[in-house]
């Protein structure tokens, strides 16, 4: 039958030597690319005690950001939900009320901010969207789980502590891939 490509080969049905037929040669061969492979640098890791470093352009878990008076930045302009592709973003606008001026930064406030993590493809367009430095994406990620509505973060889970009255945490929580105005006032 004629091949449909010229990769054929035929099979060589010679009898065995001698050596082929005690199998030792073949056996010290492979002892020896075993040998070889012991002595190379190795390349997996034992994950989840060891992780291999990230790209400095990783990008993970959102953050809602405060300013350097622990006021919330996001105005609840809706710029990052219109630029966000997958439609991961949702949120409810508020008035700031007087004596409020201390919690929020400007005159409307997210009441109401969600990303359903298992939408986001973790682009960074709402990051770059945003005109107040109030959403940056950490590095950060996203812890599995078994049920979806976990899944849901609300903006209790993406709001940075305050740098106020929780400088450490607030310090810890801003990482490595913390936008390089953070803490400044725009
Ligand atoms: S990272 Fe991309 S997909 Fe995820 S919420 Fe932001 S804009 Fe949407
Ligand atoms: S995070 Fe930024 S873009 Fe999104 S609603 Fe708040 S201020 Fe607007």
């Amino acid at each position: 039958m004629q091949s449909l490509t010229n990769r054929s080969e035929n099979v060589n049905r010679s009898p065995m030597t001698f050596a082929e037929r005690i199998y030792i040669p073949e056996i010290a061969k492979g002892m020896a690319i075993t040998l070889k492979h012991f002595f190379k640098k190795k390349v997996t890791v034992s994950y989840p005690d060891e992780t291999r470093p990230f790209s400095p352009v990783f990008r993970g878990l959102h953050v809602l950001n405060r300013d350097e008076e622990g006021r919330e930045r996001c105005t609840a302009c809706g710029l990052c939900a219109v630029a966000c592709p997958a439609e991961a973003i949702t949120m409810e606008a508020a008035e700031r009320l007087p004596g409020e001026e201390n919690l929020y930064r400007e005159e409307k406030y997210a009441a109401k901010y969600e990303i359903n993590m298992l939408r986001c493809i973790f682009c960074g367009l709402c990051e770059e969207a945003c005109p107040k430095d109030a959403i940056y994406l950490s590095e950060t990620v996203t812890p599995s789980d078994y049920a979806r509505k976990k899944f849901i973060y609300t903006k209790e889970d993406l709001l940075i502590p305050n740098p106020v009255t929780e400088p450490e945490a607030y310090k810890e929580a801003l990482g490595k891939n913390q936008p390089t105005t953070a803490g400044s006032l725009k």
